[in-house]
């Protein structure tokens, strides 16, 4: 199982650092050998120099290995982290940065062009899951226009909109239903993201097409993160 935590705007150097190392005594002392995921922010990159039981990954960065676009991170700046493991599509990136597709699949591209591990974000805002589960897999394909679902590195994350930083997970027949739908034609590891915590995790990493998750608030607490770890 994948277990990944986004930190999103949050975590400094200092808080980072113990974060990891809590994390990181876990994994150690009862041998969990689940796939562990911390995308952090770029600041507190050079607290993950050492790590060794986990893959830390980054949450953006703009398709160029390097040049002069003012205030954003190229590949050659992340290269120097060892950074192997990137986050494209999210939806706080499409919707509240306003990301556009075009923008998106070109560091799609970019990043596999770099041979790097790409967790692809999905999901579908409230009014499409109103009207119901065609609706909501036609904008998810859409979603995946001009990306390469062939890519070798590449695991898609269906993150819900609606469910994402809400407290309300999406039902579990509802994963269970677009997971499957995605599995048919895509043969990639699958996460689910929104909302999950400890109390619903188990539950979710049921579902059988669901090969990990993706967790943003929930993971803001090692302990509670080491919780999730262990039940997965
Ligand atoms: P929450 O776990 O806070 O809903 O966030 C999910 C998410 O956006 C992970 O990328």
């Amino acid at each position: 199982m994948m277990i990944a935590s986004n930190f999103k705007t949050n975590y400094t150097r200092a808080t980072a650092e113990v974060f990891i190392k809590t994390v990181q005594a876990f994994l150690v002392q009862t041998h969990n050998e689940q796939e562990v995921r911390i995308f952090a922010p770029f600041t507190a990159l050079n607290r993950f120099d050492e790590v060794k039981n986990l893959k830390v990954g980054v949450q953006n960065f703009y398709p160029v290995q390097n040049g002069s676009f003012t205030g954003e991170i190229g590949f050659e700046q992340l290269e120097e982290f060892g950074i192997e493991s990137v986050l494209i599509g999210h939806s706080e990136r499409r919707h509240i940065l306003k990301e556009s597709h075009a923008l998106i699949a070109q560091k799609y591209d970019f990043a596999k062009a770099r041979d790097a591990e790409i967790i692809y974000c999905v999901g579908e805002p409230a009014e499409v899951r109103m009207q119901g589960i065609d609706a909501v897999m036609s904008y998810l394909w859409e979603q995946f226009e001009g990306i390469d679902v062939h890519y070798e590195k590449l695991i898609i994350a269906y993150e819900p909109v609606w469910a994402i930083g809400t407290g309300l997970s999406a039902h579990l027949d509802d994963i269970k239903e677009v997971l499957e739908r995605l599995r048919e034609k895509l043969s990639k590891p699958l996460l689910y993201g929104g909302s999950v915590k400890v109390e619903n995790i188990e539950s979710i990493l049921h579902v059988k097409a669901c090969d990990g998750v993706l967790v943003g608030t929930a993971s803001w607490n090692e302990e509670a993160f080491c919780e999730m770890i262990r039940i997965a």
